[in-house]
């Protein structure tokens, strides 16, 4: 049977009602924390007995996560080590700055050193610094190809799919449904671009460079008719060529959840 190593496959089959009675804020968390050997099943007290036998002989603790991942942060500072970084700028669309890399994300300078240390001149997002490092480390430089495509149609997106349409997709399309105006002032907050809409017919279209080489395309459907409005975020075809799916899918997940902030707070 094969090893678990992906804590979606355990988030799965968890309630996702973020309880916090395993002491963790969420489920998702939760999950992490199993894979790396930090916490049992037992300590989800709502997963099903008969999902916990099928799991448990089946997770792979955190030595084989992190080689199979490539992305606990420590692991990444440690890799961003071997990396040559003047001679990687360029091809990663960054600049080198006093022995830093700068590496625009949202419109922002993130620096990064030689030790993986990641700064900037706004507050650093920590759902930012591993997808950041992760690209530093297995980007290889591919050009846009200009071809955009959902993220189940990405390599290895497809199993992870529901899950980024639940918590990247949906929470957006629900933020937007509330406040239509919101696209247009994360337009000026993230240095933004409006896109052709014409490219898949929808009613506002956006594009965000979370990264200088991996763009997101954010395309919204108003209702109609009976017709429920829809949302898609696209990723470049050229996206599994800068990060791995659990990178780009941290990045979807986190660039919503930090508009859901803005929205709360700010706007
Ligand atoms: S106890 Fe279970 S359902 Fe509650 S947050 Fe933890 S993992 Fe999720």
């Amino acid at each position: 049977m094969a090893k678990i190593t992906n804590p979606f496959d355990i988030y799965k089959l968890l309630p996702q009602t973020n309880c916090g009675e395993c002491a963790l804020p969420n489920c998702l968390a939760f999950s992490a924390a199993v894979i790396r050997g930090q916490k049992k099943l037992a300590g989800c007290p709502y997963l099903k007995a008969e999902d916990k036998k099928e799991l448990v002989n089946r997770i792979s603790i955190r030595e084989e996560f992190n080689r199979a991942r490539g992305e606990d942060l420590d692991a990444l500072k440690g890799m961003i080590r071997a990396v040559n970084l003047s001679a990687k700028a360029h091809l990663l669309g960054a600049r080198l700055v006093s022995g830093k890399l700068a590496i625009k994300s949202l419109g922002k300078d993130f620096f990064v050193d030689a030790r993986g240390n990641v700064t900037s001149e706004c507050h650093t997002h920590a759902w930012m610094c591993v997808p950041l490092l992760s690209y530093i480390v297995h980007s290889s430089g591919m050009d846009l190809t200009g071809r955009w495509v959902p993220f189940r149609e990405l390599k290895d997106g497809s199993p992870m799919n529901a899950l980024f349409k639940q918590r990247g997709e949906k929470p957006l399309k629900k933020l937007l449904d509330r406040n239509s105006e919101l696209l247009e002032d994360l337009l000026g907050i993230f240095s933004g671009e409006r896109a052709d809409n014409r490219l898949f017919s929808s009613d506002i279209a956006l594009t965000l460079y979370p990264l200088p080489k991996v763009p997101v395309l954010v395309c919204y459907w108003n209702p109609e008719g009976d017709m429920d409005s829809d949302l898609t975020i696209f990723f470049d075809a050229s996206a599994e060529k800068h990060l791995q799916i659990e990178s780009l899918f941290s990045l979807g997940v986190g660039l919503v959840m930090m508009f859901e902030k803005i929205a709360r707070n700010h706007i």
